[in-house]
């Protein structure tokens, strides 16, 4: 499978919003269609991010499902 990319940007680094704190954002680059996480972060903090999640672009302004994420 293909890496998964921003539809606008092409971007592979995305982050999700934590739900109870908008301020607080985990990061993550997408490889083969799954999140991968920076190692330094702690495995209890890491969000599950299923196809619904509400994935935001690092580097432009696209936002949507992470199951929207172009795979080429
Ligand atoms: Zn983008």
């Amino acid at each position: 499978m293909a890496d998964s990319q921003c539809p606008v940007c092409g971007c592979k680094r995305f982050y999700v919003k934590n739900p109870e704190d908008e301020f607080d954002v985990c990061e993550f680059d997408c490889v083969d269609g799954r999140p991968v996480f920076d190692p330094e972060m702690d495995e209890n903090q890491r969000p599950d991010i299923g196809e619904d999640a509400e994935t935001y672009c690092n580097k432009c302004a696209w936002h949507g499902r992470f199951g929207e994420l172009d795979s080429k």
